[in-house]
């Protein structure tokens, strides 16, 4: 496989168009991540009321596939319940460690290419690294 398989046309409009890219007014949290092997960096943001997901938003710089993974991340967790969004960030770190494709992940199945390139794997988590630490931030475990 080469890499060319990886910039699936999904990929690269997420890239070329970022959703949801910028600073929210006032999020609930906000989490500054860096992948050093790669040169990402992202600024993921998220607004909550009460148990819910309001709005999301990010900003940074990177390679194609840790931008339109946290653009497809923004998408994905708006409007979620903090519960659904844990959910969502199980399965789509499971199919980037290889476990397949999961249909109801919808748009971000198309990351699902990169889980047979290690080295990438951490570019498309990134984003989601994000969300596990805002998620926590949130949702204390000792809280529960
Ligand atoms: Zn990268």
């Amino acid at each position: 496989m080469s890499l060319d398989d990886l910039f699936r046309e999904v990929i690269l409009d997420h890239y070329k168009n970022p959703h949801h890219f910028g600073e929210l007014p006032d999020p609930t949290v906000s989490i500054h991540l860096k992948n050093p092997s790669c040169g990402d960096s992202i600024d993921l943001q998220l607004k909550t009321e009460g148990d819910r997901v309001v709005d999301a938003a990010f900003r940074g710089q990177g390679c194609s596939i840790s931008m339109a993974s946290a653009s497809m991340l923004t998408d994905a967790v708006r409007g979620k319940t903090i519960e659904e969004a844990e959910r969502l960030l199980v399965a789509v770190q499971e199919m980037l460690r290889g476990a397949g494709v999961d249909p109801r992940l919808g748009d971000l199945t198309a990351l699902e290419g990169v889980s047979h390139f290690p080295v990438r794997v951490k570019c498309a988590l990134l984003a989601w690294e994000g969300l596990d630490k805002s998620l926590r931030k949130l949702h204390p475990p000792a809280g529960k």
